[in-house]
């Protein structure tokens, strides 16, 4: 089984064709600046070279189709004809409350994705769009929609509320709704695979920890609690974003710099967070490099970064009255060694502690503390396409 996992974003289309028997990536690639001039496709089929397709892509349909043609193409093609691909397995950011579980795309699941997008005005677009292509393209072909919120559909009434006026839930579903989802399920699998106990067992802190951030809390296999909310802006300082302040600051800042809604909304995602604070950039690598230099900023930003994500940890092991692991995933995670420390400096008290010579790797699943800790630390490569690929064909094995 032949299975195509498309993640759409508002300008880039990325993909990857898995062949299920044995789990292997059969090719991948990147198509960037759709709708825009100089559209450019990076694929890479498997055991070859890179090849690169420049041309002008108006929408997600031509891109979806450009896409098609680069993995039936002769020379860097992987399948002779789109008909070899059995199914469709798309990443789609918000599923709200009508969705828990990844599911088979119908025109009603079509409609429900509609009334998602108040939600996410910005993500759920594209990933209709994206649907909507494929259905055009590669008619009969069975389409599975995977949500980023859809495994923290099990927290909580109390984890999940805010404290505003029960009617602002019941008129416009504010809530804690999370995202990351689909890595957050995967990394905390891993994790139990690794320390060959059932999830049932494990209470498991799993830091996602890229340009996006967030942490979830997962109690015997569930969610019980995340730090992202009703957008992805809640919870950790992140790349570009503030995460959690004072909401008092939004009217605050927006009377005294006269900002509209949109102006604010752009500032809070776009020029907050490590990069608002050290001035620098929003990636790590570069404040890590100017932090060395002795910037101050940069040295600030990574502190507060590591500070907030260390009090995540504590309050998500008072909230699971305890934790047996921390997963680090996702470019940070997986990568800064000296962020994985920082972070981990002061949580002793949990019975915990970074091995240095075991925190010396990048990029790969491996258990980082110390021999004999209470609560194993392990770094675990997230890996979010092979799930959206199981779940279709999951869901599309059971299809008569
Ligand atoms: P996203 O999918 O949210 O765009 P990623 O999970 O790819 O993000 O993470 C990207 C971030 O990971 C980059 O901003 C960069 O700061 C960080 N990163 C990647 N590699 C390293 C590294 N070797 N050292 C420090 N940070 C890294």
């Amino acid at each position: 089984m032949k299975i195509l996992v498309v993640n759409c974003g508002s300008s880039s289309i990325k993909y990857q064709l898995f062949n299920m028997e044995d789990e292997s990536v059969l090719a991948k690639g990147l198509l960037e600046r759709i709708g825009l001039e100089g559209s450019v496709l990076t694929h890479q089929p498997a055991g070859k070279e890179k090849v690169v397709i420049n041309g002008d892509v108006e929408n997600h349909s031509v891109g979806i189709k450009l896409v098609l043609d680069a993995l039936t193409d002769p020379s860097h093609g992987v399948i002779k004809s789109m008909k070899e691909i059995d199914a469709v397995g798309h990443r789609v950011v918000h599923g709200a409350e009508r969705f828990a579980d990844s599911v088979l795309i119908t025109p009603q699941v079509m409609d429900a994705l509609e009334e998602c997008i108040q939600m996410a005005p910005l993500h759920n677009p594209p990933n209709i769009l994206g649907i909507n292509a494929c259905t055009e393209l590669m008619p009969g072909v069975p389409q599975v929609g995977v949500f980023d919120t859809a495994f923290h559909q099990t927290m909580p009434k109390h984890a999940f509320l805010y404290g505003l006026p029960y009617e602002a839930y019941e008129k416009y579903g504010l809530r804690r709704y999370g995202f990351h989802g689909t890595s957050h399920r995967y990394v905390s699998q891993r994790a139990a695979e690794l320390m060959q106990e059932h999830m049932t067992n494990l209470r498991i802190i799993t830091c996602h920890l890229g340009n996006g951030a967030s942490i979830a809390a997962v109690k015997h296999g569930k969610s019980v609690d995340t730090s992202m909310g009703f957008t992805p802006l809640e919870g950790l300082v992140m790349g570009t974003r503030s995460g959690a302040i004072d909401p008092a600051i939004i009217p605050f800042l927006m009377k005294k710099e006269g900002m509209t809604p949109e102006q604010i909304d752009n500032y809070l995602n776009k020029k907050s967070g490590v990069l608002g604070l050290s001035g620098i950039s929003s990636d790590f690598r570069d404040i890590e490099e100017a932090a060395k230099d002795g910037n101050e900023r940069a040295q600030l930003a990574l502190e507060i970064f590591a500070y907030t994500v260390r009090k995540f940890i504590g309050s998500y092991a008072a909230a699971m009255g305890g934790v047996d692991a921390i997963v680090f995933t996702a470019g940070l995670g997986e990568n800064s060694i000296a962020m994985r420390d920082k972070i981990c400096l002061g949580l002793e008290f949990l019975g915990t502690r970074i091995d240095p010579v075991k925190n010396n790797v990048r990029g790969k699943a491996a258990e980082i503390s110390v021999d004999g800790a209470k609560v194993k630390i392990f770094v675990i490569p997230t890996n979010e396409e092979l799930v959206i690929a199981r779940d279709t064909k999951e869901i599309c094995a059971n299809l008569v």
